[in-house]
């Protein structure tokens, strides 16, 4: 059954897939905010790949295969009633496979006779169905940028805590801080705003007290790659946590990245088809000024912690870095931001460039051809792709041999890091 719109949604439980744990759940709470009733999708896990596998063909991909798996998890649990659940399965054109999930969980719905489940797939373009139009749209996007900068904290902590699981613990307590200041109702957009802020300033404050170490000489790692499986810890067993055990630190591309780029994406088509002294252009510019103003907001009480890690003030930068190898223009999507990550990264002094992605996606194998020219012309900075398909047999090993070509890296490289005050020299 689809239906956009709050109405539609009362009485029902949403659930919510969770490409990243905090941005589902910051998300979740968003729909909170607005009476709706909604989480994220229980863990994935062994039941979610049999389930994915059982109802696919296995000609998709592998991301799909776990969102699948996870909603049909939902539909086993004790207590299920098709009538008062709801899934949340955003869908796109184009020429990815993710614009066939929505019609895939809907036939197999179907087929198992529960289409009385209701799968909304809301977009920004009709401003979240009637959910709470621009406000919650607005909403969804804070909400997702505290997500980013608190995974950002996350990392970039981490590896240099002294007693383990610390930052863990205040990276849990500090989404707890966000979600709640985010599921509450009746609140302006611009207080919800002002309370995110200083919710984030007291996280930005409990991640500085944690007892570290910042020693300079770790290596960092660029994380880049096809979106769901580098963000998803179950489809990427963990990888960022096995490259911290491996002694790295890693930087990821965060999920605002991909925001701006589609912005972009748009705007350039808009260009391409005669368009750029209209209506649509002018609300798209206007609207992509506003994400950006909140996102300054955010972002200002972290600007010591984020020296080094600075994201490109404009996504322009990452499509420029591309274009020698993959333009945006013509490859689209994921590989082109791929490629342009790295480069942007290369020359933030990162050691070494990790593309996760799925099996059989073509965003790794396109990327996987061009990396090597890509690093004949970056001083041979190791770039790797990493496959994933929910067998992988050695990681380990996979990763015990890149660290040895990031380590030879290090002692010839060109570009320096710059380390933020929290860093002492050696
Ligand atoms: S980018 Fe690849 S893995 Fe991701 S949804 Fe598209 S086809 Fe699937």
């Amino acid at each position: 059954m689809k239906s956009d719109g709050k109405k539609a949604l009362t009485g029902r439980k949403l659930y919510i897939p969770p490409m990243t744990q905090a941005g589902g759940r910051v998300l979740a709470a968003t729909f909170r905010s607005k009476g709706i009733e909604a989480q994220i999708t229980p863990p994935s896990d062994e039941t979610t790949l049999e389930l994915g596998a059982l109802y696919s063909s296995g000609e998709e991909c592998f991301p799909e295969k776990i969102t699948l798996g996870d909603f049909l998890k939902v539909t086993r649990s004790e207590g299920f009633e098709p009538s008062k659940t709801a899934f949340l399965l955003p869908t796109a054109n184009g020429p990815c496979r993710f614009g066939q999930y929505w019609p895939l969980l809907n036939k197999v719905l179907d087929d198992l006779g529960l289409d009385d489940v209701l799968v909304i797939s809301p977009s920004s373009k009709d401003g979240y169905g009637g959910i709470g139009g621009t406000s919650f749209f607005k909403t969804a996007w804070i909400a997702l940028i505290a997500a980013d900068i608190l995974r950002k904290m996350l990392l970039k902590t981490r590896p240099y805590e002294k007693i383990k699981g610390t930052t863990d613990t205040v990276y849990e307590e500090s989404l707890v801080m966000v979600e709640k200041v985010l599921e509450r109702e009746n609140l302006t957009y611009p207080k919800r705003l002002s309370l995110l802020k200083e919710c984030l300033i007291h996280a930005r404050d409990n991640f500085r007290s944690i007892d570290a170490e910042y020693i300079k000489g770790k290596p960092l790692l660029a994380v880049v790659g096809e979106i769901f499986c580098r963000h998803n810890r179950f489809a990427n067993e963990n990888m960022l946590r096995k490259l911290e055990e491996h002694g790295a630190e890693t930087w990821l591309a965060d999920v605002g990245e991909w925001v701006f780029y589609t912005d972009w994406s748009r705007m350039d088509t808009m260009i391409r088809h005669g368009k750029k002294y209209s209506t649509d252009m002018a609300i798209a510019k206007i609207k992509s000024h506003i994400m950006k103003k909140d996102e300054h907001k955010l972002l200002e009480p972290f600007h010591d912690d984020f020296i080094g890690y600075e994201e490109p003030e404009d996504i322009t930068e990452i499509v420029e870095l591309a274009e020698p190898y993959l333009p945006a223009r013509s490859a689209l999507g994921e590989m082109s931001l791929s490629l342009g990550r790295s480069g942007y990264s290369y020359f933030k002094g990162v050691d070494g460039i990790v593309d996760i992605s799925p099996f059989s996606c073509m965003n790794g194998i396109v990327s996987e051809a061009v990396y090597p020219s890509f690093s004949k012309d970056h001083n041979n900075i190791p770039c790797r792709v990493f496959y994933y398909d929910g067998v992988n047999l050695d990681l380990d090993r996979d990763i015990g041999i890149f660290m040895e070509l990031v380590k030879g890296y290090i002692s010839r490289k060109k570009v320096e890091r710059i380390y933020n005050i929290f860093f002492k020299n050696n």
